[in-house]
C-alpha cells in the first residue's frame, strides 16, 4: 500500500482506493475508461443510427415509386 497523489487536486490518497477522497477523481481511471467506452458506444448509435435509418428509407423510397406506378395504373 503506498500513497498516489491525485491528478485532479494533488491530495494523497491510498493507492487502493478508487476515488479521490478530496475531489472524488477516479485515481486507477477505471471508472475513466468505462465512461470512454460508454461514450463510444453512445457514438457508435449516434453516428450509425441515422447512416442505418438513411439506408432504410433509400431501400423504402426505392420501393416505393413501384408501388405508387401500381396505384396511378387504376384510378
Ligand atoms: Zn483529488
Amino acid at each position: 500500500m503506498s500513497l498516489v497523489p491525485c491528478k485532479e487536486c494533488g491530495v494523497l490518497n491510498s493507492s487502493e482506493a478508487e476515488i479521490c477522497l478530496s475531489c472524488e477523481f477516479p485515481i486507477k481511471g477505471r471508472p475513466k475508461t468505462n465512461g470512454f467506452r460508454w461514450i463510444a458506444l453512445l457514438l457508435l448509435v449516434f453516428l450509425g443510427g441515422p447512416v442505418l435509418i438513411g439506408s432504410v428509407q433509400t431501400i423504402m423510397t426505392n420501393l416505393r415509386p413501384q408501388a405508387e406506378k401500381g396505384t396511378q395504373q387504376n384510378p
